[in-house]
C-alpha cells in the first residue's frame, strides 16, 4: 500500500484546518485497516456467495437460519474489531468541531467505538452489532439471539410481538432507511468540506452525496485505495491508506 506523498498530506491538513462544517463519509475502505472483511471486494464474500435478499429473508424461515449462521460464523471478525488511527483522527476532528457529522456505509460501529457521540453517526446501511425486530423496532442484543440459536435451532421471535428479528443492518432488497438518507443530505447540504474515506463511491444513492456537496459549494476530498469515478470532480483525490495518513494530517493543524 503506498503512502500517501508528504504534499497530499499538506493539502488535506490545509483543507482541514479551512473548514468549519465538514462531513466525513467512509465505506469498507476504513474498516479493511481494522479487519473487517469488504464484502464487496474481489475476492470478498459476496462474491463467492450469494448475499441473501430481505424479501427471502423475510419469507423463509431456512433462509433466516442461514443468515444468522452467516451472521455468527462472522462475529469473532466483528467483536474483536478495533477502531483503528482513521477512526482515531476521525473522531478527533469531531471532538474539535471540525466534523459535525460521519456519514457511514459501515456496519461494524467502529465510529461509534471511537469515540463519536451515536447522534453525530448517521448508518446509512444500518449496523450488524444488534439486531431489531422487523414489526415493531425493539432492539434485541446478539448475544441471547445467539444462544436461543444454539438450543434451539432456530433465532427468537420479537419478545415484543412476536416478529421477526434481524441484525439492524440494510440488506440487499431492503429499502433505504428514510431518516437517515434525510438526515445524511441534511448533513451534505450544509457542509463546506465533504471527506470521503475508503469508498469507491458506487452504491447509488449514498454516491450521489458527493456530488451533492459539491454542487452547493463545499470543497470535496476523495482518500481510496482504487480510483473513483469522482476523483475527476474533487479538489484533491488520495490514493492510499486512510490511517497514518489522516493522523499526520489532523496531528499537523
Ligand atoms: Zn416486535
Amino acid at each position: 500500500m503506498k503512502a500517501a506523498a508528504a504534499d497530499e498530506t499538506k493539502r488535506l491538513a490545509a483543507l482541514l484546518a479551512e473548514a468549519r462544517r465538514a462531513v466525513v463519509f467512509t465505506g469498507a475502505g476504513i474498516s479493511t485497516e481494522s479487519g473487517i472483511p469488504d464484502f464487496r471486494s474481489p475476492g470478498g464474500i459476496w462474491t463467492r456467495m450469494a448475499p441473501i435478499d430481505f424479501r427471502d429473508f423475510v419469507t423463509s424461515a431456512e433462509v433466516r437460519r442461514e443468515a444468522w449462521r452467516r451472521r455468527f460464523a462472522m462475529e469473532e471478525s466483528f467483536a474483536l474489531a478495533r477502531p483503528n488511527a482513521g477512526h482515531l483522527a476521525v473522531a478527533a476532528l469531531v471532538a474539535r468541531g471540525t466534523v459535525h457529522a460521519v456519514i457511514t456505509q459501515n456496519i461494524d460501529n467502529l465510529h461509534q467505538d471511537s469515540g463519536v457521540p451515536d447522534d453525530q453517526v448517521i448508518e446509512i446501511h444500518g449496523n450488524t452489532r444488534y439486531a431489531r425486530c422487523l414489526d415493531c423496532g425493539t432492539r434485541m442484543e446478539l448475544g441471547p439471539i445467539r444462544a436461543h440459536f444454539e438450543r434451539h435451532g432456530d433465532p427468537p421471535d420479537c419478545a415484543v410481538c412476536g416478529g421477526i428479528v434481524k441484525t439492524a443492518t440494510i440488506s440487499f432488497g431492503q429499502a433505504m432507511p428514510e431518516r437517515e438518507m434525510a438526515r445524511a443530505e441534511q448533513a451534505t447540504l450544509d457542509c463546506d468540506l465533504f471527506l470521503v474515506l475508503g469508498s469507491s463511491l458506487v452504491v447509488y444513492p449514498a454516491a450521489g452525496l458527493p456530488l451533492l456537496a459539491k454542487r452547493q459549494g463545499a470543497r470535496l476530498v476523495i482518500v481510496n485505495r482504487e480510483p473513483t469515478e469522482q476523483d475527476d470532480v474533487a479538489d484533491l483525490a488520495i490514493r492510499g491508506e486512510i490511517g497514518p495518513l489522516l493522523e499526520a494530517a489532523v496531528a499537523s493543524f
